[in-house]
């Protein structure tokens, strides 16, 4: 077979965002599985010593590499699995940043083993800290074997920071079912010194649940399906009178890749909610696979967060796919969602006779009256409210001025914002006035300007303006608490609860009050002041997640985190409508901001398009 590695074009390497491969021992183990995955391999076995501290290996029964490629897969930004920036938007592989093999080799002993299945003989390299050490032919079967020792041999602070070697091997071990869970068509089998942890046969998606969680697993497991245009769902849920006091069996995969997201494990708890005891977990294992055109899987290095296009409707589908396969399978009770429960008739009353029903009339209402319409209108939307009104207040999170809004405001404020028929006969000028802004496929907001149009990325534009906001709440160190009416119970692992009380003094600086409950139970009375408290529990999970991601030694600022983090949960999201009047106030708020230009990640957060450059497009 031809060699088939080669260089990354320069531009394309600064454009995938480089970032710290390799955390911990864990970190190795991902990378080598999914490169073992990306090769095709029928069997991959993982074998670890000293939770890897003395040896990461991975053997499989892969494709294997020629004497050049396996030289090649070595140097920074090789890898054969993308040519050009463009294939990053259609992704079908697990590795794509070439680095993973470079980065490993640079900090420990590594020693590679790989033949490809027309070749009688293999390669053999030996490699320390980025130095080939040997090179030769060697007598190997079909596939590769990379073995990594003595990680972190030359960074003496890395390796001191390690955990004991109970924990580094459980993060080894989630690493591990992540990947066996994506793969069930794939034999997987692990041993830690010396004794078999695991032998994984290739099977359906339940036995893979079943063979990495215990026998006990398959009666609880209550299966999920669900197919839109957007997104294809597949997988499990637990049963809730299973939910789990931890958060250790939640899985989402994306195109068989597993992520962490909040806001989507938000979404199933709320599916589930009603039906568990307060304090507990849902458990899920769910497949999702989207179009790769619709996801940004390069905003993290390690690639377990990723960004959604359209993250508003995925929630929604997702909800009440689950919702649904609750009810069928009789686990919830109320069968339809949104049922009205009036209607359900109460046991005593079975045998009652029905009374003629009174028809209520609204006989002043007039359909050509515009106040009339107006209240009604007010009507629907106090009755609908809760979403809005919570999309409404998020966008005034961190601007106290317009902080104490009440929730008649809010649907006044919608009303004012619905689409009003323009009489035929309103002349253009007052249009104009009227109208300044345009949500473009509920992601981009358009604007005119003097010298042509401005088009706003909502997302990033709403994280900038919230994100200043934080962070002069934190740095003022005086920000405007809401207290709860009843305090929030919300449970965390003792690891989470660590983090949570590192930051406990940011966090009360955001606006956030407070205590530990319960070992691991922590009591929230205050919020930050338009912080739905719906959403609390994404942002303490989020944030958690983001301080776990973090490289270890890095000097990172705990403010300017915790500040990012918060405004990644709640700005709106891409796929979220937005009225008129929120758009014209986002606008507004970006262009108040220090640093309008880009969002807190460094992404451009507007551009601007001249009436020259149409004038040009219209020769
Ligand atoms: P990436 O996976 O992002 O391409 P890596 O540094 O992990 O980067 O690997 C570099 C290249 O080495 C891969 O693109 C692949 O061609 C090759 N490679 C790595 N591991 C294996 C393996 N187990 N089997 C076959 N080829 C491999
Ligand atoms: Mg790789």
């Amino acid at each position: 077979m031809a060699d088939i590695i080669q260089l990354l074009p320069d531009h394309v390497a600064n454009q995938i965002a480089a970032g710290e491969v390799v955390q911990r021992p864990a970190s190795v183990a991902k990378e080598l599985l999914e490169n073992a995955i990306d090769a095709d391999a029928k069997t991959i076995k993982l074998i670890v010593k000293d939770a890897g501290k003395t040896l990461i290996q991975v053997i499989d029964n892969g494709k294997g590499m020629t004497a050049t490629d396996a030289r090649l897969s070595f140097e920074r930004h090789a890898t054969s699995k993308i040519r050009s920036a463009q294939d990053l938007f259609s992704l079908n592989t697990k590795g794509f940043r070439g680095e993973a093999l470079a980065s490993i080799a640079a900090i420990a002993h590594v020693e590679l083993k790989t033949k490809q299945e027309q070749d009688e003989l293999g390669t053999l390299i030996e490699i320390e800290g980025s130095e080939i050490k040997n090179q030769e032919v060697t007598v190997t079967p079909t596939g590769t074997s990379l073995c990594v020792k003595h990680l972190f041999f030359n960074i003496p602070a890395r390796r001191n920071f390690l955990k004991s070697n109970n924990v580094e091997l459980r993060h080894i071990v989630d690493e591990f079912h992540r990947v066996a869970l994506a793969h069930p068509d794939i034999e997987f089998l692990m041993y830690h010194n010396g004794s078999e942890s695991f032998n994984l046969p290739k099977s359906n998606y339940r036995q893979r649940v079943v063979n990495i969680f215990g026998n006990k697993r398959n009666e609880k497991l209550v299966p999920v399906e669900e197919e839109t245009e957007v997104l294809k769902i597949s997988g499990f849920v637990g049963k809730p009178e299973f939910a789990k006091r931890t958060r250790t069996e939640q899985f989402f995969f994306v195109n068989n890749r597993f992520i962490k997201s909040p806001y989507l494990n938000h979404s199933i708890n709320s599916a589930f909610e009603g039906l568990m005891k307060e304090g507990s977990h849902p458990t899920y294992f769910l497949n999702l696979t989207v179009d790769p055109k619709s996801i940004d899987i390069n905003i993290h290095p390690t690639k377990t967060e990723i960004k959604f296009d359209d993250e508003h409707t995925l929630y929604a589908i997702l909800r009440s796919a689950v919702k649904h396969s609750l009810g069928q399978f009789n686990i919830a009770p109320v069968l339809d969602f949104d049922r009205d429960r009036n209607l359900d008739t109460p046991y005593n009353f079975e045998n009652k006779r029905a009374s003629t029903p009174t028809v209520e009339v609204d006989r002043s209402f007039n359909p050509f009256q515009a106040e009339k319409i107006e209240s009604r209108s007010n009507r629907l939307s106090s009755s609908y409210k809760k979403e809005p009104t919570s999309q409404w207040e998020s966008l005034y999170v961190g601007l106290e001025s317009k902080g104490t809004k009440t929730e008649n405001d809010f649907s006044e404020v919608q009303f004012e914002s619905q689409p009003e028929t323009p009489s035929l006969f309103d002349d253009d000028k007052q249009l104009e006035t009227k109208q300044t802004t345009y949500q473009l496929h509920n992601k981009y907001i358009i604007s005119t300007i003097k010298s042509g149009m401005m088009i706003l990325d909502q997302h990033r534009a709403h994280q900038r303006v919230l994100y200043e906001g934080f962070l002069k709440h934190l740095t003022v160190k005086e920000a405007v608490s809401q207290q709860l009416l009843f305090p929030l119970r919300l449970e965390f692992s003792s690891t989470e609860m660590e983090i949570l009380q590192n930051l406990k003094e940011d966090l009360e600086h955001t606006g956030f009050v407070f205590s530990v409950f319960k070992d691991i139970i922590i009591e929230i009375t205050g919020v930050p002041i338009n912080v739905p408290e719906s959403e609390v529990s994404i942002i303490l999970e989020q944030l958690i997640s983001d301080v776990e991601q973090e490289v270890p030694d890095s000097n990172f600022s705990a403010t300017d985190l915790l500040a990012k983090s918060m405004s990644k949960s709640l700005a709106i999201k891409t796929g979220q409508s937005i009225s008129r009047l929120e758009q014209e106030h986002l606008v507004n708020s970006l262009f108040a901001c220090k640093e309008p230009t880009v969002s807190p990640t460094n992404k451009v957060t507007f551009i601007t398009m001249s009436v020259d450059d149409f004038d040009k497009k219209f020769i």
